[in-house]
Protein backbone atom coordinates (compact mmCIF):
# COMPACT_ATOMS: atom_id res chain seq x y z
CA UNK A 1 0.00 0.00 0.00
CA UNK A 2 0.97 3.65 -0.50
CA UNK A 3 3.35 5.01 1.84
CA UNK A 4 1.85 8.28 2.55
CA UNK A 5 -0.54 9.75 5.22
CA UNK A 6 -3.76 10.38 4.63
CA UNK A 7 -4.04 14.07 3.29
CA UNK A 8 -7.14 15.34 4.92
CA UNK A 9 -9.14 18.68 4.04
CA UNK A 10 -11.48 19.18 6.43
CA UNK A 11 -9.38 21.62 8.98
CA UNK A 12 -10.60 23.93 6.10
CA UNK A 13 -14.43 22.93 6.24
CA UNK A 14 -13.98 20.91 3.39
CA UNK A 15 -17.09 18.16 2.90
CA UNK A 16 -16.56 16.72 -0.55
CA UNK A 17 -13.63 15.25 -2.39
CA UNK A 18 -11.96 12.94 -4.66
CA UNK A 19 -9.50 10.37 -4.22
CA UNK A 20 -7.67 7.08 -4.95
CA UNK A 21 -8.43 3.97 -2.68
CA UNK A 22 -5.01 3.13 -0.77
CA UNK A 23 -6.07 -0.03 0.62
CA UNK A 24 -8.69 -1.59 1.82
CA UNK A 25 -9.21 -3.73 5.26
CA UNK A 26 -11.62 -6.28 6.46
CA UNK A 27 -12.73 -6.20 10.00
CA UNK A 28 -15.46 -7.91 11.74
CA UNK A 29 -17.34 -4.64 11.98
CA UNK A 30 -16.93 -4.51 7.58
CA UNK A 31 -14.53 -2.84 5.49
CA UNK A 32 -12.47 -0.04 6.37
CA UNK A 33 -11.69 1.90 3.07
CA UNK A 34 -8.30 4.03 2.99
CA UNK A 35 -7.75 6.66 0.57
CA UNK A 36 -5.15 9.31 -0.39
CA UNK A 37 -6.80 12.74 0.92
CA UNK A 38 -10.40 12.73 2.28
CA UNK A 39 -12.69 15.51 3.95
CA UNK A 40 -13.53 12.75 6.64
CA UNK A 41 -13.02 13.73 9.62
CA UNK A 42 -11.97 10.77 11.71
CA UNK A 43 -12.29 10.02 15.63
CA UNK A 44 -8.93 10.22 17.28
CA UNK A 45 -7.70 6.94 18.98
CA UNK A 46 -5.92 8.52 21.53
CA UNK A 47 -8.10 11.55 22.56
CA UNK A 48 -11.37 10.22 21.34
CA UNK A 49 -13.61 13.39 22.03
CA UNK A 50 -15.12 14.18 18.94
CA UNK A 51 -16.52 11.24 16.94
CA UNK A 52 -15.85 10.84 13.19
CA UNK A 53 -17.84 11.91 10.26
CA UNK A 54 -20.22 10.15 8.45
CA UNK A 55 -21.41 10.58 4.74
CA UNK A 56 -21.14 8.66 1.70
CA UNK A 57 -18.81 7.19 -1.06
CA UNK A 58 -18.90 6.54 -4.61
CA UNK A 59 -17.45 4.93 -6.94
CA UNK A 60 -18.63 4.36 -10.51
CA UNK A 61 -22.43 4.30 -10.31
CA UNK A 62 -22.82 2.54 -6.69
CA UNK A 63 -22.57 4.37 -3.32
CA UNK A 64 -21.87 3.24 0.16
CA UNK A 65 -22.70 4.84 3.46
CA UNK A 66 -19.48 5.56 5.95
CA UNK A 67 -21.00 5.09 9.37
CA UNK A 68 -17.69 6.49 10.93
CA UNK A 69 -14.33 8.13 9.71
CA UNK A 70 -11.54 6.52 12.21
CA UNK A 71 -7.72 6.56 12.58
CA UNK A 72 -5.33 3.59 11.38
CA UNK A 73 -1.99 3.10 10.93
CA UNK A 74 0.46 0.90 8.67
CA UNK A 75 3.85 0.26 10.39
CA UNK A 76 7.38 0.08 8.69
CA UNK A 77 6.98 -3.61 8.96
CA UNK A 78 3.84 -3.59 6.92
CA UNK A 79 1.19 -4.39 10.73
CA UNK A 80 -2.07 -2.57 9.74
CA UNK A 81 -4.45 -1.62 12.65
CA UNK A 82 -7.54 0.80 13.27
CA UNK A 83 -9.06 2.34 15.81
CA UNK A 84 -8.45 1.25 19.49
CA UNK A 85 -6.17 -1.91 17.85
CA UNK A 86 -3.30 1.24 16.77
CA UNK A 87 -0.70 -0.12 19.50
CA UNK A 88 0.86 3.37 19.44
CA UNK A 89 0.65 7.49 19.83
CA UNK A 90 -0.55 9.47 17.13
CA UNK A 91 2.62 10.55 15.19
CA UNK A 92 4.94 7.81 16.85
CA UNK A 93 7.88 6.55 14.58
CA UNK A 94 7.55 3.85 12.57
CA UNK A 95 4.24 4.46 11.78
CA UNK A 96 2.54 5.70 8.49
CA UNK A 97 -1.21 7.62 9.67
CA UNK A 98 -4.39 7.41 7.54
CA UNK A 99 -8.04 7.97 8.12
CA UNK A 100 -9.91 4.86 7.19
CA UNK A 101 -13.67 4.98 6.41
CA UNK A 102 -15.69 2.26 7.89
CA UNK A 103 -18.02 1.06 5.57
CA UNK A 104 -21.76 0.16 6.65
CA UNK A 105 -23.01 -3.25 5.49
CA UNK A 106 -21.59 -5.17 2.46
CA UNK A 107 -18.85 -2.87 0.73
CA UNK A 108 -18.90 -2.23 -3.23
CA UNK A 109 -16.08 -4.79 -4.68
CA UNK A 110 -15.18 -1.99 -7.13
CA UNK A 111 -13.56 -0.07 -3.87
CA UNK A 112 -10.40 -1.88 -3.73
CA UNK A 113 -6.91 -0.14 -4.29
CA UNK A 114 -6.62 1.52 -7.48
CA UNK A 115 -10.42 2.53 -7.50
CA UNK A 116 -10.99 6.55 -7.74
CA UNK A 117 -13.61 7.52 -5.83
CA UNK A 118 -15.96 10.90 -4.81
CA UNK A 119 -16.26 11.38 -0.65
CA UNK A 120 -19.04 13.31 0.79
CA UNK A 121 -19.40 13.95 4.29
CA UNK A 122 -22.60 14.31 6.31
CA UNK A 123 -22.77 17.97 6.18
CA UNK A 124 -25.53 18.39 8.64
CA UNK A 125 -24.37 16.44 11.59
CA UNK A 126 -21.21 17.98 10.96
CA UNK A 127 -22.12 21.37 12.07
CA UNK A 128 -23.34 20.07 14.59
CA UNK A 129 -20.58 18.44 15.86
CA UNK A 130 -18.73 21.47 15.06
CA UNK A 131 -21.00 23.07 16.88
CA UNK A 132 -20.49 20.88 20.15
CA UNK A 133 -16.76 21.25 19.60
CA UNK A 134 -16.40 24.83 19.96
CA UNK A 135 -18.85 24.89 22.70
CA UNK A 136 -16.90 22.56 24.70
CA UNK A 137 -13.92 24.88 24.42
CA UNK A 138 -15.26 27.66 25.36
CA UNK A 139 -17.38 26.48 28.21
CA UNK A 140 -13.86 25.05 29.13
CA UNK A 141 -11.94 28.34 29.12
CA UNK A 142 -15.57 30.07 30.89
CA UNK A 143 -14.94 27.41 33.67
CA UNK A 144 -11.36 27.90 34.02
CA UNK A 145 -12.06 31.69 34.14
CA UNK A 146 -15.17 30.84 36.89
CA UNK A 147 -12.80 28.80 39.94
CA UNK A 148 -10.06 31.27 38.59
CA UNK A 149 -10.40 32.65 43.01
CA UNK A 150 -9.81 28.64 44.03
CA UNK A 151 -6.59 28.35 43.33
CA UNK A 152 -4.07 28.62 46.29
CA UNK A 153 -1.04 27.81 43.90
CA UNK A 154 -0.57 28.33 40.49
CA UNK A 155 -1.56 25.47 38.31
CA UNK A 156 0.03 26.82 35.04
CA UNK A 157 -2.20 29.09 32.42
CA UNK A 158 -4.90 28.10 30.40
CA UNK A 159 -4.99 29.53 26.56
CA UNK A 160 -6.66 33.29 28.00
CA UNK A 161 -4.01 33.10 30.62
CA UNK A 162 -6.28 31.90 33.18
CA UNK A 163 -5.40 29.25 36.29
CA UNK A 164 -5.60 26.07 33.83
CA UNK A 165 -8.64 23.78 36.35
CA UNK A 166 -9.39 22.07 32.30
CA UNK A 167 -5.67 21.11 32.03
CA UNK A 168 -5.30 19.94 35.68
CA UNK A 169 -8.80 18.31 36.05
CA UNK A 170 -10.28 17.24 32.77
CA UNK A 171 -9.99 13.04 32.70
CA UNK A 172 -12.55 12.61 29.24
CA UNK A 173 -14.65 14.84 26.85
CA UNK A 174 -17.18 13.70 25.16
CA UNK A 175 -18.68 15.79 22.09
CA UNK A 176 -21.66 14.89 20.04
CA UNK A 177 -24.16 16.94 17.75
CA UNK A 178 -24.42 20.26 19.72
CA UNK A 179 -23.32 19.67 22.56
CA UNK A 180 -20.74 17.89 24.70
CA UNK A 181 -20.12 16.32 28.51
CA UNK A 182 -16.50 16.77 30.73
CA UNK A 183 -16.07 15.30 33.69
CA UNK A 184 -13.74 16.01 35.79
CA UNK A 185 -11.49 14.58 38.68
CA UNK A 186 -11.63 16.23 42.21
CA UNK A 187 -9.86 13.83 43.92
CA UNK A 188 -6.68 14.42 46.34
CA UNK A 189 -4.33 15.67 43.62
CA UNK A 190 -6.40 18.07 42.95
CA UNK A 191 -6.48 19.68 46.21
CA UNK A 192 -2.74 18.67 46.60
CA UNK A 193 -2.27 21.12 43.74
CA UNK A 194 -4.00 23.81 45.44
CA UNK A 195 -7.44 24.07 44.76
CA UNK A 196 -10.21 24.34 46.97
CA UNK A 197 -12.93 22.08 46.41
CA UNK A 198 -14.82 22.39 49.56
CA UNK A 199 -15.42 26.12 48.54
CA UNK A 200 -16.57 25.25 45.24
CA UNK A 201 -18.71 22.48 46.23
CA UNK A 202 -20.38 25.28 48.18
CA UNK A 203 -20.34 27.60 45.66
CA UNK A 204 -21.42 25.76 42.44
CA UNK A 205 -24.77 27.31 41.47
CA UNK A 206 -23.48 30.60 41.54
CA UNK A 207 -19.64 29.42 39.43
CA UNK A 208 -22.44 27.92 37.04
CA UNK A 209 -24.54 31.40 36.54
CA UNK A 210 -20.96 32.83 36.19
CA UNK A 211 -19.86 30.61 33.36
CA UNK A 212 -23.49 31.09 31.73
CA UNK A 213 -23.00 34.85 31.52
CA UNK A 214 -19.75 34.56 30.30
CA UNK A 215 -20.10 32.29 27.26
CA UNK A 216 -23.88 34.61 26.46
CA UNK A 217 -21.22 37.45 26.27
CA UNK A 218 -18.91 35.65 23.82
CA UNK A 219 -21.38 34.28 21.43
CA UNK A 220 -22.88 37.58 21.65
CA UNK A 221 -19.22 39.09 20.57
CA UNK A 222 -19.84 36.66 17.33
CA UNK A 223 -15.58 35.89 17.52
CA UNK A 224 -14.29 34.41 14.31
CA UNK A 225 -13.24 31.20 15.03
CA UNK A 226 -10.91 28.66 12.65
CA UNK A 227 -8.02 25.84 12.59
CA UNK A 228 -4.37 26.35 12.10
CA UNK A 229 -2.56 23.54 10.74
CA UNK A 230 1.42 22.77 10.80
CA UNK A 231 0.93 20.44 7.32
CA UNK A 232 -1.88 18.64 5.05
CA UNK A 233 -1.88 15.35 6.28
CA UNK A 234 -3.85 14.33 9.42
CA UNK A 235 -0.74 13.58 11.63
CA UNK A 236 0.18 17.67 10.90
CA UNK A 237 -0.49 19.25 14.35
CA UNK A 238 -3.67 21.56 13.95
CA UNK A 239 -4.66 24.55 16.98
CA UNK A 240 -7.84 25.94 17.20
CA UNK A 241 -7.81 29.86 16.89
CA UNK A 242 -10.52 32.12 18.67
CA UNK A 243 -10.52 35.91 18.52
CA UNK A 244 -12.45 36.39 21.80
CA UNK A 245 -12.58 39.97 23.38
CA UNK A 246 -10.57 39.02 26.24
CA UNK A 247 -7.26 38.12 23.36
CA UNK A 248 -6.92 34.93 21.26
CA UNK A 249 -7.56 31.73 22.47
CA UNK A 250 -5.19 28.79 20.90
CA UNK A 251 -5.59 25.84 21.45
CA UNK A 252 -4.09 22.39 20.30
CA UNK A 253 -7.33 20.41 18.92
CA UNK A 254 -7.38 17.83 16.17
CA UNK A 255 -11.00 18.19 15.69
CA UNK A 256 -13.43 20.45 13.51
CA UNK A 257 -15.00 24.03 14.77
CA UNK A 258 -17.31 26.63 13.82
CA UNK A 259 -16.02 29.55 11.59
CA UNK A 260 -17.83 32.23 13.85
CA UNK A 261 -19.66 32.62 17.17
CA UNK A 262 -22.58 34.02 15.53
CA UNK A 263 -23.09 30.06 14.20
CA UNK A 264 -24.73 30.14 18.03
CA UNK A 265 -27.94 31.35 19.84
CA UNK A 266 -26.82 30.16 22.45
CA UNK A 267 -24.29 28.00 24.54
CA UNK A 268 -25.15 26.66 28.24
CA UNK A 269 -23.63 24.33 30.95
CA UNK A 270 -25.16 22.40 33.65
CA UNK A 271 -22.63 21.86 36.75
CA UNK A 272 -23.43 18.11 38.53
CA UNK A 273 -21.21 17.35 41.58
CA UNK A 274 -23.52 13.96 42.45
CA UNK A 275 -20.28 12.16 43.33
CA UNK A 276 -18.15 14.95 45.57
CA UNK A 277 -14.96 13.77 43.57
CA UNK A 278 -16.38 14.05 40.26
CA UNK A 279 -17.81 17.10 38.37
CA UNK A 280 -19.39 16.76 35.41
CA UNK A 281 -19.96 19.33 33.03
CA UNK A 282 -22.70 19.78 30.33
CA UNK A 283 -22.70 21.76 27.68
CA UNK A 284 -25.64 22.64 25.39
CA UNK A 285 -25.36 24.59 21.75
CA UNK A 286 -28.42 26.19 19.91
CA UNK A 287 -27.90 27.00 16.68
CA UNK A 288 -28.60 30.31 15.42
CA UNK A 289 -31.16 30.48 12.91
ZN1 LIG B 1 -10.63 20.28 20.72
Amino acid sequence: MSAASTIVSFPAGALEGEGVVTHRESTPEGAVIVVDRTPFHPVDHTWPDQPGDSGVIGVGDEQARVDEAVMAAVSDEGVFAVGAEIPVKRGAEGWTWLVGHRVAGQAPERLVAGASITLAVDAVRRAGLSRGHTACHLASLALDLAVADLWRKDPGADALGNPDFEGRANQSSRIHEDGAIDEYRLGKSLRRAGFDTETFASTLAAREAQINAQLAAWVSSGASSRIETEGSTIVDRRRWHCELPEGEAVILCGGTHVASLSEFASISVALELTDPQLLVMTTTAVPAD
